[in-house]
Parts: C-alpha cells; structure tokens; sequence
C-alpha cells in the first residue's frame, strides 16, 4: 500500500511503526455551525483510508478531536446569549448526526479540547523548561520558532522566507521575541471561558490542542496525522515543531491531505457565503449520494461540487444499489443446491474486480479507480446472474460486492431490509430467552415486535413471521 507523504512529497510505500497496527489521527472541525460540505470531505476520506486499512486487516486506532474552544464559538454563544460550552455541545451532537447519515464511522476516540487543559499545560510547561517557549509580560506564552531547527520541514517553507513575510507586518503590542513565534497559551479576556495556568487565565491556542491529544491517545510517535491541505501550513507545522521539541522523536510518519472542495468551481468559503451545509444537502439527497461524490476524485484533486455532478452520483449510486438488489431478488428463489463448474469459474472470474479495487486503493487510495472496478463488477453481476443460479454462486457474488461497497462505506442494502435483519436478531434474541425460561422477555419481544406490526408465528419449522 502506498500513500503521498506531503512530508517527502513522495508516494511512499506504508509501513507501520508497529506491525499490524495503525495511528492514526485527523484534525476535526470547529463546532461553532453546522458543518459544511467542505468539512465533510476530510471526513469521508479519511473514514475510507481507515476502512481500507481494516479491510487489509490493520488494527486501527483512529482519533479524531472537535475543537470546542475558539474565537468562533464564543463569538456564536455571545450573539445568541449562551455559553460557549452550551454552542459547542449543541454542534457536536448536530455533527455526529450528519456523520452517521453520511456512514461516516464514529472515531476509536474523539477527544474535546476543553477537557485536555491539564495536558496542555504540561506539555507548554515542558516546552518553556526545554528552552523553546517563553511566556511574554502579560502572559502570553510563545513558541520560540527558530529554535526548532526543522521548521517548515512540513510545508516546505524557508524559514528566511516566513521572515521576510512577516517583516513588513508590524503588529503593535506584541509583546514576542521574534515575529515567527506563535501562541502557546493567551489570556482571557472579559467574558471568555478561561483556565488557570501557571502563566495567567486564560485559554490555549489552537494548535497546541491536537498535539496534546494526539500524544493522549495515541502515544509519541504515531503513523499517519491528516487533514484538508489548508491545515499544512501554520497548523501542522506548529504542531510538529511543539511535538517534536516536547517529545523529542519524529511526531508522524505520514502526513496526508485532501484538496479543497470548490462549488461552481469557485473556492467554497463561509465568509463569500457561497457554502452548504451537510444538513442543507441533506434535505435534497440521501448523504450516500455525497459520500458517493466525494469519493468519485481522488482525495488529493480538487473537487467541484455542482448540481451536475450529484445528480450524476445519484444516478452512479443508484446503477449499484439496483444490481445488488436484483441479486438479493434472485437469492430468494434461487436453488439451494451446490455451484455448478461453470459458476466457479465465473465467481474466480469476478475476483479480478476486487484485486482492480485492491489496486487502486493501494496506490494512494484512489478510490476513483476503485469505483470503476465496481462499476465493472456490477456490467459482471448484471450480465452474469439469472433465476437459473444456484444460490452459492449468487451469495458469492453478493459478497464480493458487499465487501467493496463496505470499504467505500456504501450502503447497498434498503432499509427495509435492515429491518429485516433486525427483525432475525430478535426473534433470536427471543429463542435464546425462551431457552433460559426468560418468559417475561421473551413475551416483551414478542410485543415489541408486535408494535412494529410484526406477526409470530411458532412452528413446528421454528418461528416464522409476517407484516401485519
Ligand atoms: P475547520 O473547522 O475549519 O477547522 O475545518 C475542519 C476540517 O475541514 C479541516 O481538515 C479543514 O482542512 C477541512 N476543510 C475546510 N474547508 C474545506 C473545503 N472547502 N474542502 C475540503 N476540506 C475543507
Ligand atoms: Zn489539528
């Protein structure tokens, strides 16, 4: 598996610091709003990279914070005479609701800013004792850029450079040593959620928050740090140098960032106000068809979002859907009898779709290719499956389709038939209960069931059931 290190600017192959297992950890967004489509493109993406690693069998620990302190929020919680904490919790509970209606898996861990002050502290503290962070008259405590010898190593920036950029800015009243320093920790101020430091109240600033927790949770040295390539430059820079002068070792191996993703190919930016909310798509299309789109270009090309294009992805989403569907339809009537040669042969045939999906997404997850080989697979399934199947084969050749679609997080079952499932689950669940004596519930399934316009019927064949 290969992957496009923005530190090397080179597809490198992926080697894991441990074997078999991966961490991972991608910066999330700021809850201040619902969030945008743009923000979910790092998120589909980056959920697929975790979804194919566990499917080539890694161990993944996958984190993922919310910065839920930031200027936005409390700007957001003063106009709408709330707390900041009230902004913030509100936001994240709209955010995890749109993940899971885009499949977006939730994170091994995601970790809130506010409640990691202690180890920021710590790890600033450490910083000021190892001599690379300073705290100024009025508290506010600065990293000291141009000690740490590698910065721009990220970004690939000079750090002459930076400074010649920054030479002409003269901000007055700052109290800094060098302009290229950045913030550690600031005071607060008036009516601002604040912490005591040894420093002063106040509050930490941004990018100390990801280093800090991605130490947490997933240790030191970790595998891969993501986000939207906007982030390279200061956030990921600040956050090597801080990690990396803390800690003393290399603080991710592997760097990956998605493109921007653009509308009428204009930059999408909340301030022109040409953006749309996750939940404002999400009125119009079922979120599959967003996930579909986002998936639809490589993670590392920028991507424009138009009405075109999702009714194309709709219609692409859709062409899936109902091939797996007609399998399911030919699974009910087909014949419970062994595979036939010819279907072996034909099932061997259809693997050469998975190992073109496998392809693609070992070379840097390009899951555009990897939506062809599906596509292919589909042209297979339609051309390759009738009633006269056996159904072996069909089972076969569902699997194989099920486990692509999973690995791009696409649903391929109705929700009907979800229920379906749920349905087996408990009737099992009231077997089981039965078996034990736990009438009482066996009997509450059996009502629940009901309610859900269920009816049981006990055979002498086991439990059978129908729709009311
Ligand atoms: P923010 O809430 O601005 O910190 O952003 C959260 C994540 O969304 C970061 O990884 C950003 O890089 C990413 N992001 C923001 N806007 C876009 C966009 N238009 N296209 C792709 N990624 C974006
Ligand atoms: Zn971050």
């Amino acid at each position: 598996m290969k992957l496009y290190n923005t530190l090397t600017k080179k597809k490198e192959e992926f080697i894991p610091l441990e074997e078999g297992k991966v961490k991972m950890y991608v910066c999330g967004p700021t809850v201040y709003n619902y969030i945008h489509i743009g923000n979910a493109r790092p998120m589909i993406v980056f959920d697929t990279v975790r979804r194919y690693m566990e499917y080539k069998g890694y161990d993944v620990n996958y984190v993922s914070n919310f910065t839920d302190v930031d200027d936005k929020i409390i700007k957001k919680a003063i106009e709408e005479g709330t707390s900041a904490e009230e902004v913030s919790q509100r936001f994240i509970a709209e955010c995890k609701k749109d993940m899971s209606d885009m499949n977006v898996k939730p994170a091994t861990t995601h970790p809130l800013a506010t409640q990691e002050i202690d180890g920021m502290i710590e790890m600033i503290a450490k910083l000021i004792e190892k001599g690379y962070a300073y705290p100024a008259t009025d508290g506010t405590v600065y990293f000291r850029t141009r000690k740490f010898k590698d910065y721009g190593k990220l970004s690939h920036k000079n750090i002459d450079d930076l400074q010649a950029g920054h030479r002409d800015i003269k901000v007055t009243g700052e109290l800094k040593e060098d302009a290229l320093d950045f913030v550690l920790w600031k005071p607060k101020k008036d009516g601002e959620p604040y912490w005591e430091s040894p420093w002063c109240d106040g509050r930490p600033g941004w990018h100390i928050e990801c280093s800090v927790m991605s130490k947490k949770y997933l240790g030191d040295e970790i595998d891969i740090h993501a986000g939207g390539e906007d982030l390279v430059f200061p956030h990921h820079e600040n956050e090597i140098a801080q990690s990396e002068a803390a800690n003393g070792v290399e603080f991710s191996k592997y760097w990956l960032h998605n493109a921007f993703l653009n509308i009428d190919n204009k930059k999408m930016s909340k301030s022109a106000g040409n953006f749309f909310t996750v939940r404002e798509i999400g009125e119009k299309y079922d979120l599959q068809v967003l996930r579909f789109f986002m998936l639809s270009a490589h993670y590392r090309s920028p991507l424009n979002f138009s009405a075109d294009l999702m009714e194309a992805a709709k219609n692409g989403l859709e062409r899936i859907v109902t091939a797996a569907e007609n399998i399911r339809h030919l699974q009910k009537a087909a014949a419970t009898v062994e595979m036939t040669d010819a279907e072996a042969a034909l099932l061997e045939e259809s693997k050469a779709y998975t190992a073109k999906f496998e392809a693609a997404m070992d070379d840097d997850f390009n899951t555009a290719d990897a939506i062809s080989a599906v596509f292919e697979l589909v042209k297979f399934m339609n051309t390759n499956a009738s009633a006269e199947n056996t159904s072996a084969y069909l089972d076969g050749l569902y699997a194989n389709m099920k486990t692509l679609c999973d690995v791009l997080g696409i649903v391929i079952e109705k929700e009907e038939e979800i229920l379906d499932a749920e349905i087996e689950s408990l009737i099992e669940e009231r077997q089981a209960a039965r078996k034990e004596k736990n009438f009482a519930r066996a009997d509450e399934i059996r009502d629940l069931l009901l309610e859900k316009g269920i009816i049981l019927k006990d055979t002498r064949e086991g439990v059978q059931w129908k729709r009311a």
